[in-house]
C-alpha cells in the first residue's frame, strides 16, 4: 500500500474559512473588504491598504506552476514519495504553496498550466493539490 497519510492542515481563527472551503471542494481566498486586494497566506489587516474588511472570493482554482520543487531529504512526512512542492500563481494573482499530482518530476515546468484538485488528509480533512489541466 502506498497510499499517503497526508497530514491535516493547521488550522487558525484567520484560516479556517480557507480549509472549510477546501472541505466542500472550493478554493477561496481573502479579499481586503476595502481595495480588493487578495491576501494569502490570510491575515488579520490588508497588507495593501491596512484595512481590517475581510471577504472571502472563490476562485477559479487554474493557474500555472510558478516555481516547484522535489524535496528529498529529510523525507516529508506522510508521503510514500516525494511529491512535487510548487508555488502555484493562479489566475486571480493569487500564489500558494501546494503540490503537484500526476505530474513525473521529469515533466515539470514553470508555466505548466494546473487545475486544483482536493485531497484527503489523514484525519479526515481536504488539501488542494494541482493537477495538469487536461489530463483528467
Ligand atoms: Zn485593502
Amino acid at each position: 500500500m502506498t497510499a499517503a497519510a497526508r497530514p491535516d492542515p493547521i488550522v487558525t481563527a484567520d484560516n479556517a474559512f480557507f480549509w472549510e472551503a477546501c472541505a466542500r471542494g472550493e478554493l477561496v481566498a481573502q479579499r481586503c473588504g476595502a481595495c480588493g486586494a487578495f491576501a494569502h497566506p490570510p491575515r488579520p489587516m490588508c497588507p495593501r491598504c491596512h484595512s481590517t474588511q475581510r471577504e472571502v472570493a472563490r476562485l477559479s482554482g487554474r493557474g500555472e506552476v510558478w516555481s516547484w520543487i522535489v524535496p528529498r531529504h529529510p523525507a516529508p512526512i506522510g508521503f510514500a514519495e516525494a511529491p512535487v512542492v510548487a508555488l502555484i500563481a493562479l489566475d486571480e494573482g493569487v500564489r500558494l504553496v501546494s503540490n503537484v499530482v500526476g505530474v513525473a518530476p521529469e515533466a515539470m515546468r514553470n508555466g505548466l498550466r494546473v487545475e486544483v484538485a482536493f485531497e484527503a488528509t489523514a484525519g479526515g480533512k481536504a488539501v488542494p493539490v494541482f493537477r495538469a489541466m487536461g489530463r483528467g
